[in-house]
């Protein structure tokens, strides 16, 4: 493991003056540690977040909307009751991933911006696009946990449970930048919107439109408390979605409004399904409206030789996500 030095700011002020493009934040270090273990990168600098105090808090807006510090835990957001009732979207994803302990440490924006799990992208042994090779090893090797939307030049998925709970949320990042250490911090707002993310078509070496000087400071997510996140994992416990759906409705009546519907663990990055949002508008969401929610979201699906078991995975997530995000199953 290459030597890095460790900060430990008190204020986020001074977290944001510390970053440059060789330093990173670090939330429960989990992912950054890892990279660096395995030898895919190591910042010169880690910034641990852990001594600056907001970031650790859930509030409530005038508005209803939920703030999220960067920093909460997995734990937190899967536990505190203010959090479950505004958006259970959230609570859902960060109570399905990884495992109690990891849960207990790991934090919001870590678990948003954490890297591909791609066994190929983990091991500077293969060449990998994602670390700027010409080719994906894993399209011809070991893809059965590979991605089935998205995949013409990587096939590496996305792996953050958040990540497509907050896309579903409509949630927004409120975002702390400083100049490399010059000048005073300033603030800018990121919709966690299809176009946060970056396909590999764009720029396969990241996943977020986020750039190393910048700070998550909260994730600020709107009242959704018709929603639902529903991951199938290949074990129980200790593991990564095979397939995720996080869904959220608004209703009218006994009908759905509006929905959003993204899609975890498919793509490259996640992905909101307009023709899933579609196959909803305007119907009661019962069985028969969240399987035709399903079948639209997989429809453009091109699995490669060994992972089709997953469309059928995207396919029962999807129909249990719209079935609970609507009070069934509850
Ligand atoms: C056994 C196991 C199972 C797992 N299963 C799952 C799973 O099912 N689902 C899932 O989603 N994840 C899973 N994970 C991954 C785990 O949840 C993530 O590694 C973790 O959430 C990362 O969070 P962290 O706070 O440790 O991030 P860190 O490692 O601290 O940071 C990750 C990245 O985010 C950046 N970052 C951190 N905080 C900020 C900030 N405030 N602003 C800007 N950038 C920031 C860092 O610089 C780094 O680039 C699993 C991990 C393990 C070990």
């Amino acid at each position: 493991m290459k030597p890095f030095s460790y900060a430990r700011p008190a204020s986020r002020e001074e977290a944001v003056r510390l970053l440059s493009p060789t330093a990173r934040p670090k939330g429960g270090g989990y992912d950054l540690l890892d990279l660096a273990k395995n030898g895919v990168s190591t910042p010169g600098t880690m910034v641990s977040l852990a001594a600056v105090p907001e970031m650790g808090k859930a509030w409530t807006g005038d508005h209803g909307e939920t703030y999220l510090g960067g920093r909460m835990t997995l734990a937190d957001l899967a536990t505190l009751p203010a959090v479950r009732a505004a958006c259970p979207v959230v609570a859902d994803a960060a109570a399905e991933a990884a495992t109690p302990l990891v849960r207990a440490t790991a934090t919001l924006a870590g678990n948003l911006l954490q890297r591909p799990r791609c066994t190929y992208f983990r091991d500077p042994f293969f060449e990998c696009r994602k670390r700027g090779g010409a080719a994906c090893p894993a399209m011809e090797g070991d893809h059965a946990e590979g991605a089935i939307l998205g995949n013409r030049l990587c096939c590496a998925v996305h792996p953050s449970n958040l990540a497509a709970a907050l896309l579903a949320a409509g949630a927004e990042l409120r975002i702390l930048t400083g100049v490399d250490g010059k000048g005073e911090p300033t603030w800018r707002t990121a919709a966690v919107d299809p176009a946060f993310f970056v396909a590999p078509e764009e720029d396969p070496l990241r996943e977020a439109r986020i750039g190393p000087g910048e700070l998550v400071f909260d994730a600020v997510v709107p009242p959704c408390p018709s929603s639902a996140y529903v991951e199938v994992n290949q074990k129980a416990s200790f593991d990564w979605a095979s397939a995720a759906a996080a869904v959220v409705l608004e209703m009218d009546g006994g009908k759905v409004a509006r929905a959003r519907v993204a899609l975890g663990a498919a793509a490259p990055v996640p992905l909101l399904s307009e023709a899933a949002a579609a196959a909803l508008a305007g119907k009661a969401p019962g069985a028969k409206a969240a399987e035709a929610a399903a079948e639209a979201a997989v429809a453009g699906a091109t699995p490669l030789r060994d992972n089709a078991h997953r469309v059928q995975h995207l396919r029962v997530c999807v129909k249990r996500a719209v079935l609970l995000a609507a009070g069934r199953g509850r």
